[in-house]
């Protein structure tokens, strides 16, 4: 045992905890869902991430991923009881040595038609995904232009690869031109942009990107994470809202979200790129195969989202009917249409007093500030989703704008 990498280490941390830093955990005891019993933290209890606490509360959640309610939804639950008992707990081996079933073939080919592509790919986690795109399909003689807010997972997987990186202000078509322009003389070029951003629900201007590819003859990714299961009108994604599906090279997505909330990740795009991927993706070849339970559930939720629109339908008339009543409460709200719905307070200090305030009131959500989102625009973002109720909402908003009041907010 290294003493002083451990003390090194632990100031680290504390520096970390001074600077108002540290992540903590809340700790649910339910299944993941619209109303969830999370454990109050014992006050006495230190950091508060142990398994101590003080009893247990049931709040209204509205801050998961949870995009379609399907993380707890019964027939999910069921689908994945059926794959183990068919297909097995799991598969000890990574997909090439003896580790693809034929459910994996079946998910992949799923998600290819769902998203209007060739062939799909899957990965472990999105994160994956995107860790194992660029470096098989890229090098010297190419360059990625990634818009500056991209996901962590993109801004690693393009650390991987030796292409030349230009990075164009977030969502600013203008400056895309200019990056296309300066890299015009290189072999490839792939403009990768996440569909929807999570910090502020800006939806990527996908028709555009695709304009432009056409135009500098330039290749597109869209990472899906965010809009997979529900944006457009049949839930397709990105490129079904934006009107360009057909029109993206390459799309990377998660089944830890909208799609079922347990985990995975794909790639899906025309088959050639995806075979490549097969054969020289790192965490592809490297990594497990996706838990058989994952893929059956994965493939039910995909049958339920190509049958009926229901559950996006709702999302979307969830989060219509909060934005408007949100708006009409006084609040600042930014973006439009999507379900991640940011409530601006610009002050860090105010948004964590009324996190914690909703808290006590029932109502879960989390107050994000710098350095997660830039100075001066802290705020508290909800994410809405097709398993909450109106009664749920209209708590939420009765909540917010009680608190608002009292925090000076609104009037
Ligand atoms: C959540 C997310 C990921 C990572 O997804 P996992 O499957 O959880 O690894 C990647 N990209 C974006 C844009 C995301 O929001």
């Amino acid at each position: 045992m290294n003493k002083k990498f451990v003390e090194r280490i632990a100031a680290e941390l504390g520096e970390i905890g001074k600077a108002g830093l540290m992540k903590t955990e809340r700790i649910i005891t339910s299944a993941q869902g619209a109303e969830i019993e999370v454990m109050i933290p014992d006050p006495g209890n230190g950091s508060g991430s142990g398994m101590a606490g003080k009893g247990h509360k049931k709040v209204l959640n509205f801050c998961a991923n949870n995009y379609l309610g399907l993380s707890s939804h019964p027939a999910v639950i069921e689908a994945a009881h059926k794959a183990i008992e068919t297909h097995g707990y799991g598969m000890s081996s990574v997909r090439f040595i003896c580790g693809t079933q034929d459910i994996h073939k079946e998910l992949e080919q799923k998600l290819a038609s769902f998203l209007g592509t060739e062939d799909t790919i899957l990965y472990a986690a999105a994160f994956d995904a995107n860790g194992g795109v660029f470096e098989p399909l890229f090098n010297e003689q190419d360059a990625i232009i990634s818009d500056a807010l991209n996901h962590a997972s993109i801004i690693d997987g393009v650390r991987l690869c030796k292409a030349q990186r230009l990075r164009y202000e977030h969502n600013n078509m203008a400056d895309l031109e200019v990056k296309l322009k300066e890299s015009q003389s290189l072999r490839n070029r792939i403009i990768v942009t996440d569909g929807s951003f999570s910090m502020d629900g800006t939806i990527a201007q996908l028709d555009k990107i695709c304009d432009l590819a056409d135009r500098y003859d330039a290749i597109v990714l869209s990472d899906e994470c965010h809009s997979s299961g529900f944006l457009g009108k049949t839930g397709r994604g990105t490129h079904e809202y934006r009107g360009v599906m057909g029109r993206i090279d390459l799309i990377t997505g998660t089944l830890g979200k909208a799609l079922g909330g347990a985990s995975g990740g794909f790639t899906s795009g025309r088959k050639e790129i995806i075979e490549m991927l097969r054969q020289r993706s790192r965490p592809y070849l490297f990594s497990n195969t996706l838990a058989p339970s994952i893929a059956g559930a994965s493939i039910v939720v995909l049958d339920m989202l190509s049958e009926t629109t229901t559950l996006r339908d709702k999302l979307e008339a969830n989060t219509k009917y909060f934005r408007r009543k949100m708006g009409e409460a006084g609040f600042d709200i930014k973006a439009v249409d999507h379900p991640i719905v940011p409530i601006m307070l610009y002050d860090a200090v105010i948004a964590q007093q009324f996190a914690a305030a909703l808290l006590e009131e029932g109502v879960y959500v989390i107050g994000f500030f710098y350095p997660v989102v830039a100075k001066g625009l802290a705020r508290i973002r909800v994410q809405l989703s097709a398993a909450h109720e109106e009664h749920h909402l209209d708590k939420a908003i009765a909540a917010f704008t009680k608190v608002g009041r009292k925090l000076n907010v609104i009037k």
